[in-house]
């Protein structure tokens, strides 16, 4: 028998099972898909990696140094900053000069805000990334939109770079996000840099999972309810642990709602679509951001730019993220095309080829409120069975880890 079961194998149910491991515990991973990484999971498609929705990793994200090692995950950087795709039909960058000096006069000439703002930017950056974590998230819990304007930034650098910016972070327009998770990201930018592993996104679950000794997990195991020590699956199997159970699953609805976990619904939803072309729509390793108003696609992203290992050579792949999930299928592609016709022409999106296309319901938790420390005694629902999860703190890769963790080390010091 198992000290303890984990259901669940996303990063947050990897990273219990690991840190209760390392101290000593034998568990168990029950995860209902065929394989393990929940939200962090990369197909291959005639050569291609898709993550499923573009993401990236912070490589500054403080859980992530404790588990991950970064040169056997091959971390890719994305260049700090963005290619704007501007309302008035020009195209633009905005990048940090300081860490990529040679796009100093294109950055300091951007048409997008003024000096002031991007020393503002710079001096705030430089603020949060002296600041402790803690003490960023102790900040009041308002919106982001808000403490933008508070902050000081003109409305042409909001509109255009920022909101964009954040809105494809966090997956929502209004920046309704709590301003902690703004500053928290702007540090974690400062501090280091967006990247990819160079084989995809799955690569940080199966690093974790490959921590574990063997047969710590099963797959394809749904867990349908748990009767104090025991989780019941749907085949019927009944899986006994002796010390504790975890649900470490997306949805804190699980299992019947729980008046004690925190409400973290609506979650935030996206769309992304993937595309190969021989001609890639640009050439640097930039998030490129859209702000025309009503559009379609939000931001858009050249993988091969940054890791020549996600398409088959000769071959560029890229994504486009959408704002929205409400649109017909079968127009959905000539939709993107036009919204985007202006700065990407008919005469180059007719040679792009479509792969596939992800609907994200549930891609992030609403984080209107977000913490950074796990309350036990919320994530204790009764004697024996606990939760962790992105949820719990924030919905990030690194809230996730957290989670994971500061339960996995209560459960230690308490047995
Ligand atoms: C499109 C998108 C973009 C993102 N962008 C970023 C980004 O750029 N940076 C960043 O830091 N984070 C990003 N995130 C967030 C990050 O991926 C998540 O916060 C993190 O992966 C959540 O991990 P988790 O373990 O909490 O949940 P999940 O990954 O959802 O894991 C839950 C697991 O539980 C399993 N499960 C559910 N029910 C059962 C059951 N009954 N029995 C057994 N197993 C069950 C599921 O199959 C799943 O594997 C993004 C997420 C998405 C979707």
């Amino acid at each position: 028998m198992v000290d303890y079961i984990i259901i669940g194998g996303g990063i947050s149910g990897l990273s219990a099972a690991l840190h209760l491991n390392r101290g000593g515990k034998r568990v168990l991973i029950l995860e209902a898909t065929s394989r393990i990484g929940g939200r962090m999971k990369t197909d291959m498609v005639d050569g291609f990696r898709l993550d499923r929705g573009f993401q990236v990793y912070l490589d500054a994200y403080p859980e992530g140094k404790q588990v991950l090692d970064y040169k056997a995950l091959k971390l890719k950087k994305f260049t700090s900053g963005a290619k704007l795709f501007l309302p008035d039909g020009t195209i633009d960058v905005f990048v940090d000069p300081l860490k990529h000096p040679k796009y100093l006069f294109s950055s300091l000439g951007s048409r997008v805000g003024d000096l002031s703002d991007k020393l503002n930017l710079y001096a705030l950056s430089r603020r949060l990334a002296k600041s402790r974590n803690r003490s960023i998230f102790k900040k009041e819990n308002r919106t982001t939109l808000e403490v933008l304007k508070e902050y000081g930034f003109s409305d042409d650098m909001v509109n255009y770079f920022l909101q964009p910016f954040y809105a494809g972070i966090f997956l929502e327009s209004n920046l309704r996000t709590s301003r902690r998770m703004f500053d928290f990201v702007l540090k974690m930018f400062k501090k280091g840099s967006g990247t990819i592993p160079a084989m995809g996104m799955e690569e940080i679950p199966k690093q974790i999972a490959s921590q574990l000794p063997e047969g710590s997990i099963k797959t394809q195991v749904k867990c349908v309810s748990i009767d104090g020590l025991t989780a019941n699956t749907k085949d019927g199997t009944q899986y006994k642990a002796r010390e504790g159970v975890i649900i470490a699953t997306e949805n804190p609805t699980f299992l019947g709602k729980s008046g004690k976990l925190p409400d973290k619904l609506p979650a935030a939803s996206t769309t992304c679509l993937y595309f190969s072309s021989e001609r890639a729509p640009y050439k640097e390793g930039l998030i490129g951001l859209f702000s025309h108003e009503d559009r379609i696609v939000n931001n858009m992203a050249v993988m091969t730019n940054v890791s020549k290992d996600y398409a088959p050579s000769g071959q560029s792949l890229f994504s486009l993220s959408l704002r929205s999930q409400n649109m017909e299928k079968d127009k959905i592609i000539e939709a993107v095309k036009q919204d985007i016709s202006p700065w990407i022409p008919a005469s180059v999106t007719n040679e792009w080829k479509f792969i596939k296309s992800y609907d994200i319901e549930h891609a992030l938790p609403n984080q209107a409120k977000v913490s950074y420390d796990l309350d036990i005694k919320t994530a204790k629902l009764a004697d024996g069975l606990y939760v962790c999860g992105d949820y719990m703190l924030q919905g990030s890769i690194n809230g996730a880890l957290r989670s994971g963790r500061q339960l996995a080390e209560h459960l230690l010091t308490a047995h």
